[in-house]
């Protein structure tokens, strides 16, 4: 058995530094007062560990969460954490009585939900969600205050009214109109609730929209940008650091990895390093991904495996195994970030954070409970 002081025997970390969120978080709390945020730490806090940032975050002040499911929420409860806790996505009837003895506060979006609902005799405290362009789930903005009559009727505390905005990312003016219209159309809803939210991230940053009594802040708590727009004022929070399994030497003619797709063209140095697909690493960075060395730039060559894959250290003067390497994240003057990754393998900052999985064990810095 390993012991209790035993960390991990390949030193394979996603470091999570809650000090960083928690000036996010701080951003957003100046930038969109009077309006709190809502933390929205669905699917694990996109990667991050939604235990430990919930804790740190309603430690700081923070009075209300956003999870995708019922069970994140849960998971929540059962490591303490107290406040209310608003479930997005959709909730099986039968588990209904489980929302309500945690506390837990329910999406409301369809009438055949409220029927399949309207039977359970313990009601949760529910926000409405509106689809004013979003297309997913939603009340019609013109059926939104039937809705909400019948819903008092049939017992619900309805607390809260929320909406979704699709392109709030894009500075593109026909993007902009589109939000301002989502916008308008929410605005127009004549019903009395007590908390109403609007803004994700990104229409949090681009300030065009006023944010209510909360603001739904995901993406940008963790330090990342949601699309194109640059970073200012936020501190990434997660880096993906390993360690070198392997330093050799390969003569010109030999090739790595499976399929062989890289041969060497000359005598090289390379390095194996001991992650792969099944940590959530992509194997579509295989031929194209770098990792950092020793402060420097190290190219992938070939494929990347379920465990491992290999870089060229030639360009290095003295690499061992055991040296750090750094997948996401800082070293010396050098930095891999989330963005870069995902725009090698044609997908979002969101997609590649979330992906670490669960055999990467997440260590967090800076923690004050
Ligand atoms: C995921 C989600 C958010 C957070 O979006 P970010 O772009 O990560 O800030 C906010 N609201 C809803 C309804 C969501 O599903």
């Amino acid at each position: 058995m390993l012991g209790g002081d035993f960390t991990e025997s390949r030193n394979t970390f996603a470091v999570i530094d809650v000090r960083n969120y928690i000036h996010n978080l701080e951003y957003f709390q100046e930038k969109c007062a009077p309006a709190k945020v809502m933390p929205v730490i669905k699917a694990n806090a996109y990667g991050h560990g939604a235990v430990m940032l919930a804790k740190s975050a309603e430690k700081w002040g923070i009075d209300y969460f956003a999870v995708a499911f019922l069970e994140e929420a849960i998971e929540l409860r059962k490591n303490g954490i107290s406040s209310d806790i608003l479930v997005f996505n959709y909730v099986e009837p039968d588990f209904l009585t489980i929302a309500v003895e945690n506390n837990i506060t329910i999406t409301m979006y369809s009438w055949e939900q409220l029927e399949k609902y309207s039977v359970v005799s313990k009601k949760p405290k529910v926000h409405v969600n509106v689809d004013t362009g979003m297309n997913r789930v939603g009340i019609k903005p013109q059926h939104v205050k039937d809705y909400i009559f019948k819903l008092k009727q049939d017992g619900f505390n309805v607390e809260g009214l929320y909406t979704h905005f699709a392109v709030a990312d894009s500075d593109d003016i026909e993007d902009i109109k589109f939000t301002e219209q989502q916008y308008k159309l929410f605005e127009a809803i004549d019903v009395d609730v007590s908390i109403k939210h609007v803004c994700n991230s990104a229409a949090a940053i681009a300030g065009r929209i006023p944010c209510h009594n909360y603001v739904r802040v995901g993406i940008a708590g963790y330090g990342l940008m949601p699309g194109k727009r640059i970073y200012r004022n936020l501190k990434p929070v997660l880096s993906w650091k390993t360690a070198v399994s392997h330093v050799k030497y390969i003569e010109k003619g030999e090739s790595i990895s499976y399929g062989r797709t890289f041969v060497a063209d000359k005598r090289m140095k390379v390095a194996t390093i001991p992650v792969g697909y099944a940590d959530g690493y992509w194997r579509h960075l295989s031929n194209k991904g770098e990792v950092l060395i020793r402060g420097k730039r190290c190219r992938i060559l070939g494929r990347v495996c379920m465990d491992q894959f290999v870089v060229d250290v030639s360009h290095l003067e003295n690499v061992n195994s055991g040296d750090e390497v750094v997948l996401i994240g800082e070293q010396l003057n050098e930095n891999i970030s989330a963005e870069e990754i995902a725009e090698l393998v044609g997908t979002i900052n969101y997609e590649v954070t979330c992906r670490i999985s669960e055999r990467v064990p997440r260590i967090y810095r800076g923690v004050e409970l």
